[in-house]
């Protein structure tokens, strides 16, 4: 492994600003590591060599012009394959859009680009954002690099393991339920689902838009920090966007500091199904936190334990609307289209032929749960277990500045083990979904390996909406804390590739 692989993006963009190295050798050091494990780890979809060569040497004639760069200029980036890239295929994990080319930039891209940010390629996801473990695919799995017969987590798997993997300092997710932060937690790395609104999600391929939210990931809180700082913010093209300051998270991270903090302990998120080694890094971190000099309480929030049920409803139903749009006429896959057939039924074998089962699974579930007669009783059920949840969140802030939990019940499990039973595969998001529902911020961060199978386990933190700045105050000290007690960061001990 050369070393530039290793920097963090705030070291990397220092060098590069320096003059120590340039762009272009650590585009160059980041794309050979891509070569070097791909195959085995199947992180990416699509790698744009030529694309982030360019862009590096754009970063290089910057700096030599004597023009001042950006905190991340020239940090190699892994983007989730389901934002838009002008240019460059987006597939979101499924066949119906294969070879689809975007003719646009989503926001979030468009301001990557602005930042200077080399975008490597683009990575392996569940089919449509749907999944926790990257085995909905249509391009196959992907492997977790601490044990490569492991899921990744998901749906942003390829973006979590191309961290873990050392080819990218820096990458995107989205968390519509989880797909941030259950795969930070399953490979040692940082996640955050912003506050939804934060960050736009123009050009973010509709899962489900009430829930969807673009957000960092890193190998670290401060450059978790950095990458939120350069994707947030107010856009006029999403109706959704939230038109306010965004919290300063960058100096958030810095703090290091959560003295007189209060910190709630979720009750509900503990007990049957919760893996032993998973509940005692979790204790040991309230533990710490309270060393540190914060204050630690219990908290109940008794409807989070009917989060599961109104997301499987509320997330389904958004989805059979969003996904119309795949009708064969307008993107990726056409089949049967042979001269003898209607619209309809070219579109009905488009659809038989590109989309999975969990996609096909969930369609259906949503057509139901919308269809009249029964809209009341579950889509209208669920909206309001929304605003129970919702209150909850309200009550346990009034007393406290975050709240932590595991950020899901077990480590990584077997490919394979989960993939038939959809019930046991939702259950690993427990944790994550209210605070979708809810539109609040949350983290993961890795606290510690469990000790029956040497595999990472995540810490979640959760603040109030717009809040964000507290995520990283209570991560980066809990973060330092760690490393100092380890001498060394986390994913020193992940086993070579
Ligand atoms: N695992 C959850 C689901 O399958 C969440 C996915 C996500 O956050 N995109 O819906």
């Amino acid at each position: 492994m050369t070393e530039l692989i290793k920097y963090t993006a705030a070291e990397t963009a220092g060098a590069i600003a320096r003059g120590e190295v340039s762009a272009v050798e650590v585009a160059q050091a980041h794309l050979d590591r891509i070569d070097a494990v791909d195959k085995k780890v199947n992180a990416f979809l699509h790698v744009d060599r030529e694309g982030a060569l360019a862009a590096a040497r754009a970063v290089d004639a910057k700096r030599a012009s004597g023009a001042e760069l950006g905190p991340l200029a020239g940090v190699p980036l892994a983007l989730k394959d389901v934002f838009t890239t002008e240019g460059m295929p987006t597939t979101c994990g499924s066949k119906i859009l294969e070879g689809w080319v975007p003719p646009y930039d989503a926001t979030l891209t468009r301001r990557l680009k602005d930042a200077d940010v080399v975008i490597l390629g683009k990575t392996n996801m569940d089919e449509f954002a749907m999944g926790s473990s990257t085995e909905n695919s249509a391009y196959g799995p992907t492997g977790n690099p601490w044990d490569l017969t492991r899921i990744p987590g998901g749906s942003g798997g390829g973006s979590a393991a191309a961290l873990a993997a050392f080819e990218a300092p820096l990458a995107i997710g989205t968390d519509t339920g989880g797909s941030i932060r259950q795969p930070g937690a399953v490979t040692g790395t940082v996640g955050v689902k912003p506050t939804y609104g934060s960050v736009s999600r123009y050009g973010l391929v509709a899962f489900s838009s009430s829930l969807d939210q673009g957000g960092p990931c890193a190998r670290t809180v401060l450059d978790t920090a950095l990458l939120h700082e350069a994707i947030a913010g107010h856009d006029p093209l999403d109706s959704t966007s939230i038109d306010a300051p965004v919290p300063d998270v960058v100096a958030a991270a810095r703090t290091r500091d959560v003295r007189g903090m209060r910190i709630g302990v979720v009750k509900e998120f503990a007990g049957e199904g919760y893996q032993a080694g998973v509940m005692q890094r979790f204790e040991e971190s309230v533990e710490l936190l309270r060393e540190l000099g914060a204050e630690v309480v219990e908290v109940s929030c008794p409807s989070f334990t009917l989060a599961m049920p109104a997301y499987y409803l509320i997330a389904p139903s958004e989805a059979s609307s969003n996904l119309a749009r795949f009708d064969a006429m307008r993107y990726g896959l056409r089949v049967g289209d042979d001269g003898t057939r209607s619209a309809e039924q070219v579109t009905a074998l488009t659809r038989e032929a590109g989309f999975g089962a969990e996609v096909k699974r969930r369609i259906i579930l949503g057509t139901y749960a919308l269809s009249s007669g029964y809209y009341d009783a579950y889509y209208g059920s669920a909206q309001k277990v929304r605003t129970l949840i919702s209150r909850d969140f309200d009550a346990a802030f009034a007393g406290v500045d975050v709240l932590v939990s595991p950020t899901t019940p077990t480590t990584a499990f077997p490919i394979g083990e989960r993939a038939d039973d959809p019930m046991a595969m939702y259950l690993a998001d427990l944790c994550t979904i209210p605070s979708n529902l809810a539109g609040n911020a949350a983290m993961s961060l890795p606290c510690g390996l469990a000790p029956e199978d040497n595999l990472p386990v995540g810490l979640q933190i959760i603040a109030p909406a717009m809040a964000d700045d507290r995520l990283y105050r209570v991560g980066g000290a809990v973060e330092a804390a760690l490393n100092d007690k380890w001498g060394h960061a986390l994913l020193e001990e992940a086993p070579a590739l």
